[in-house]
């Protein structure tokens, strides 16, 4: 129960990788609010959980909503920034307004919850930050112009982060996930099967990750067992970038 007595922030957590986050973080005594677009998905989400979890409307790319999300909660202790989109297009041929658009939620979202909810998380004096970034936010990938530039950006917010608000006790760290099961990467049109043969050449686990793959390492950093852990970054991807 690393969490008990402790209020976690977990963004674009109505499905994927945040849900899993809010189900073990609530399961380790935690409060969890969840925070979405997807408002029926989210609901749902927090209703199976039961009461120590809620869930807010949260359009990440606005200052104004994570503001009215903040004002409603009473203290906070750990922030999940983990809404994403992904878009595929090469440096070439990507839109800008795509590419815009893709900076604004999964940069310019990032950097938004985090100065939203400083304040709290300096109340905290305990107050941790994880950021989910990618293995594009370690090397390049075909086709992703604007998921690379943006997962690039979230890990060196991230040490941006961690000095400017080491002095408040807040600890920053990033999480680069390799190719997880979520509805982002099972889109219609594109199997399992399809999908892990792809990447099989680059894997040394031999299989798609999961969320719960990810889940552990989210936990950890967010939790005390971390202590001195900050501005790290964290690869679980079954040794995709390994070779
Ligand atoms: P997902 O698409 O299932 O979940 C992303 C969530 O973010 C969705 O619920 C979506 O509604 C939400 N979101 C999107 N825009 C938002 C906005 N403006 N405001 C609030 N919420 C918003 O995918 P996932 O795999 O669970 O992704 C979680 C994180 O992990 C993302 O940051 C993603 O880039 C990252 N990631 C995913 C993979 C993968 O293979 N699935 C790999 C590396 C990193």
């Amino acid at each position: 129960m690393r969490f008990q007595g402790k209020t976690v922030v977990i963004s674009g957590a109505a499905r994927g990788q945040g849900a899993a986050e809010a189900r073990a973080f609530a399961a380790e005594g935690a409060t969890v609010v969840l925070g979405d677009v997807l408002d029926g998905e989210g609901r749902e989400v927090a209703a199976a959980i039961g009461a120590a979890a809620s869930y807010h409307h949260l359009d990440v790319t606005s200052e104004e909503s994570w503001r009215e999300l903040v004002r409603q909660l009473e203290r906070i202790d750990v922030l999940v920034n983990n809404a994403g989109v992904v878009s595929f297009a090469s440096v070439a041929d990507v839109e800008p307004d795509e590419f815009r658009r893709v900076l604004e939620v999964n940069v310019v979202g990032t950097l938004l919850g985090m100065k939203t909810a400083a304040p709290s998380l300096r109340r905290s004096e305990r107050g941790a930050i994880v950021n989910i970034s990618s293995i594009s936010g370690l090397k390049g990938a075909a086709e992703s112009a604007a998921y690379v530039a943006s997962k690039w950006a979230v890990r060196g917010l991230t040490k941006a982060a961690a000095v400017d608000f080491a002095a408040d006790g807040i600890r920053v760290n990033s999480v680069h996930p390799g190719v997880i099961e979520t509805p982002m990467v099972l889109t219609p049109g594109r199997s399992r099967d399809e999908i892990l043969e792809r990447h099989l050449p680059r894997l040394l686990v031999r299989r798609l990750g999961t969320a719960d793959d990810v889940v552990p390492i989210v936990l950890f950093l967010a939790s005390d067992e971390a202590a001195y852990v900050t501005g790290a970054e964290f690869v679980v991807d079954g040794g995709w970038t390994v070779r």
